[in-house]
């Protein structure tokens, strides 16, 4: 078990279990932890992924082609719960590309892997400020270096980073804090509406399903999966941010070209096992960061360049 997931069951105060695929994979490509006994983290998760189908054979196929957005919420769960696709198609090199990137990443020194958002919290305060905190890291870090989001963070955490404390922060200072942050002035209206929300709904808390978070103004599908993953300690999705759906199309990890991280989000959950969901966006954000970078990626360098699809497009590179 790694440190960040450690790091999980810490902060949310469970046990992260995940389900085992019955198709088999090579050992090398396999979670940190394959071969546990894998079950779903929440409820839902049973219902969401067809455990609960009991409907004809036929019925049963016609209903699988259907694909989950999102974790359902407990309002959403229960009848009508879509199914997500049934594994057929995946990428012919995925397992030794995996391989290979977790060797490319070992070293653990990518911006990352030291600013990421299960950095920016203060481990001391109470559980429901660290989620906020968490979340708050979140929507600042769209746009930002995580260079620069460490550094707002750490002003924030300067002066009491809690709901209440940005309520009573005016927009002015608050932006001052932040700066220089991508988008830092609709950033200042989404966090204080979104702080008031929590004030009144949620008691000072966040969230903690994908539904929920994606409600609040400024929170996207990304952010939400993190705070799922980092906050609740939930697998809820693939997190997919610029570097993942960048290096996911390189790589050919789609079965076609996708426009946007959404659209790569759904193609990787209909292949990619779900005990290594949580593991992707790290490991590809850091890859990102250090090797595949969104312009002239270091192709010379990289262990995949054999059997990479975008590399050889290039003329291996
Ligand atoms: S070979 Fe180049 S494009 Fe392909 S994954 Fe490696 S760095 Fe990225």
């Amino acid at each position: 078990m790694c440190s960040a997931q450690k790091f999980v069951m810490r902060m949310a105060g469970l046990t992260m279990v995940t389900r085992s695929r019955s198709r088999s994979r090579g050992s090398g490509a396999g979670p940190r932890g394959a071969g546990e006994e894998a079950a779903p983290v929440r409820k839902g998760e049973a219902n969401a992924e067809g455990k609960k189908s009991h409907g004809p054979a036929k019925r049963q196929r016609k209903t699988q082609k259907l694909s989950v957005a999102y974790e359902a919420s407990d309002n959403e769960k229960g009848e009508g719960a879509k199914l997500p696709e049934a594994p057929g198609w995946e990428p012919p090199d995925w397992q030794q590309q995996l391989v290979n990137i977790r060797t490319m990443r070992s070293g653990k020194d990518a911006p990352v892997d030291q600013l990421g958002a299960e950095h920016c919290y203060d481990p001391s305060a109470p559980p429901k400020v660290r989620r906020y905190q968490v979340l708050l890291s979140l929507m600042l870090s769209s746009q930002t270096k995580d260079q620069v989001t460490a550094g707002a963070m750490e002003r924030l955490r300067a002066r009491g980073l809690t709901v209440d404390s940005i309520l009573q922060t005016d927009d002015s200072t608050l932006g001052a804090l932040i700066y220089p942050v991508g988008f830092w002035r609709s950033k200042v209206k989404f966090i204080k509406q979104t702080s008031a929300i929590l004030q009144q709904r949620y008691g000072g808390d966040i969230p903690s399903s994908v539904a929920e978070l994606v409600a609040l103004p400024g929170v996207g599908p990304k952010m939400a999966h993190l705070a799922m993953a980092v906050a609740w300690g939930a697998v809820s999705g693939i997190a997919v941010d610029t570097h993942v759906h960048r290096i996911a199309n390189r790589l050919g990890w789609t079965k076609t070209a996708t426009k946007s991280p959404e659209k790569t989000r759904a193609a990787l959950e209909a292949w990619l096992p779900r005990e290594l969901w949580s593991e992707i966006n790290g490991l590809l954000v850091g890859f990102g960061q250090q090797t595949c970078l969104p312009v002239r990626p270091r192709c010379h360098t990289c262990l995949n360049r054999s059997l990479c699809p975008a590399a050889q497009s290039r003329g291996g590179s």
